[in-house]
């Protein structure tokens, strides 16, 4: 579209006072979060001795905890041109590593307490890392300049971001998306999902995947919302800030569904009296307006399980990092079970032969959605069209190439049927297949493998299942010469067959709630 873009940073003066962001070191208004922005983004230029027009996209790396010192970091990147390229703090030195030399990054920036995990990396790279104050020193970066010279002006097709994808189907790949791309991602769901200025979000996710990023951060921020923030994911803590009274009031709550089933798990062994089961109930289905679920397909015991405790029947949503969210369940309406709704306005979808991904079996947007006649509940691959999807697969310009049609469709590898008027997702075109080494592995006979390690546990129980080894490296299945996963492999593995397998309904999750992805 040739709608205007403003980056989210840009809205942020007319908010003001307004509280954005609650994290542990206290409040932080919009003004604040600007400002701050501000001032590192000249002292980013000074660094990279650039004026800003020379940034030109150079990518900046930071690693930052998840509080206010996030945005600073990301606006500062955005705000002198440059593309945020963020990392985690749970990543190996090897693989921040790899990600700062593959986004061939110019500059790294580490939050409170990462210089040390930078530092050591900046050194051996030759790059120059800058440090940031904690969230509670953020106020020391203004500087006294006003604000008249913010340099750039013309964001659209401008690069903004490269995010890593989860790394389900190989090594993860580096999307890079535009100021237009997030922009379409983020107002689609402010509007659909009717996000105000009087929201207050729990964040609880990873914010290296863009369920961390656009849905649970940049939208509220784009609102002029209040984002409480938690440095990570603890059930007891979540369920204590969901339930508490003390202002600003949680009004809205997204996660993936392994972290609901962790709640779930915390609740049954800790709420058990019917006092403290009817004021869960109560509090959150009175001042809770929304829940939503995604980045993998919801287990139905979950969504049942989740519904009694609370009375929300979560919003299940289905995304990538290459194109953000795009099929939705509606915020009124029903939500039905297992479908993932329909398109979000302005993306376009299609499912077609997954072979000749000519043959349309079905083709829609938020209004409608056609059906070639004769192909009734035809399973194929689902394709996406809309400005929220990417530019490039970030210096990998065939990989780029095949992800697309010939007539400029992404092919999601995602499986999909439309039945009943809306869109179900089935599973991946690829993950049935593991390319490991070049050698070719049944997902399946991974699954067999894994259940027979014996570092494997909580099989029971339907939890619990640790992916990598203690050192956080690949996963090597002595058993099985050809078996190294990624963390994230077998997951995916696991999200193919789920809903079309119940053998395998012993694994549910690895013992770290599935990170966060799309
Ligand atoms: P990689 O692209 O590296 O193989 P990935 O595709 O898992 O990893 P992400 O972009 O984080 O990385 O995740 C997007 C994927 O998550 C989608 O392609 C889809 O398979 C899955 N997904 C997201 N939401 C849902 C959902 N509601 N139901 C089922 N699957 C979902
Ligand atoms: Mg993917």
């Amino acid at each position: 579209g040739t709608r205007r873009v403003t980056p989210v940073f840009t809205r942020a003066p007319k908010f003001g006072d307004k509280l954005a962001i609650l994290d542990s070191s206290g409040g932080h208004s919009y003004r604040d979060l600007y400002d701050s922005s501000l001032g590192l983004a000249r002292r980013l230029l000074e660094q990279l001795g650039c004026t800003s027009g020379d940034v030109q996209g150079r990518r900046i790396s930071f690693l930052c905890a998840n509080d206010a010192s996030y945005v600073v970091a990301q606006w500062a990147a955005w705000m002198c041109g440059g593309v945020a390229v963020p990392l985690y703090r749970k990543h190996p030195p090897s693989e921040l590593e790899y990600i700062i030399t593959d986004s061939q990054s110019s500059l790294l920036l580490a939050g409170d307490p990462y210089a040390g995990t930078l530092g050591p990396l900046a050194e051996k790279l030759g790059l120059p890392c800058l440090e940031l104050p904690p969230s509670s020193g953020l106020a020391e970066l203004k500087t006294a300049e006003t604000h008249a010279d913010l340099p750039i002006a013309d964001w659209a097709d401008r690069p903004a971001m490269i995010v890593y994808t989860s790394g389900t189907t190989g090594r993860p790949k580096a999307v890079l998306s535009s100021h237009r791309n997030l922009q379409a991602m983020i107002q689609c769901l402010v509007s659909e999902w009717g996000w105000s200025g009087d929201d207050v979000i729990l964040h609880t996710l990873p914010l290296h995947h863009v369920h961390g990023i656009i849905n649970k951060l940049l939208c509220p921020l784009w609102a002029g919302a209040t984002c409480r923030m938690l440095p990570d994911f603890q059930p007891q803590k979540v369920w204590e800030v969901l339930l508490s009274a003390s202002p600003p009031r949680v009004t809205v709550f997204m996660a993936v569904p392994t972290i609901y089933s962790k709640l779930i798990q915390h609740y049954e062994q800790h709420f058990a009296t019917p006092h403290v089961r009817d004021f869960v109930r109560a509090i959150c289905a009175e001042k809770i307006r929304l829940m939503v679920s995604g980045s993998a397909a919801l287990p139905q015991p979950v969504l049942q399980r989740w519904e009694e405790i609370t009375g929300h029947t979560l919003l299940e949503r289905y995304g990538m990092t290459e194109i953000g969210m795009a099929l939705s369940n509606p915020l009124r309406g029903a939500r039905i079970p297992g479908a993932v709704g329909k398109p979000l306005p302005g993306v376009e979808v299609r499912i077609v032969m997954p072979t000749t991904t000519d043959t349309i079996i079905a083709e829609g947007d938020c209004r409608k959605t056609q059906v070639r006649p004769g192909m009734d509940k035809k399973e194929g691959e689902l394709l996406v069209r809309g400005p929220s999807v990417f530019k490039e697969y970030w210096n990998r310009p065939q990989e780029t190439r095949e992800a697309f049609t010939a007539d400029g469709w992404f092919k999601t590898g995602d499986t999909a049927v439309y039945r009943d008027g809306l869109y179900w997702i089935m599973g991946r075109t690829s993950v049935d297949i593991i390319k490991s080494g070049g050698y070719k592995i049944s997902a399946l006979e991974v699954e067999r493998h894994l259940l027979a390690h014996p570092d494997i546990t909580g099989k029971e129980s339907g939890m619990a299942v640790p992916l990598v080894n203690r050192q956080n490296q690949n996963w090597k299945c002595a058993s099985h010469p050809l078996v190294s996963l990624r963390c994230g492999c077998y997951w995916g593995a696991r999200r193919h067959l789920g809903p079309k397998s119940d053998s395998c309904g012993a694994v549910e999750a690895r013992e770290e709630p599935h990170s966060g992805g799309a």
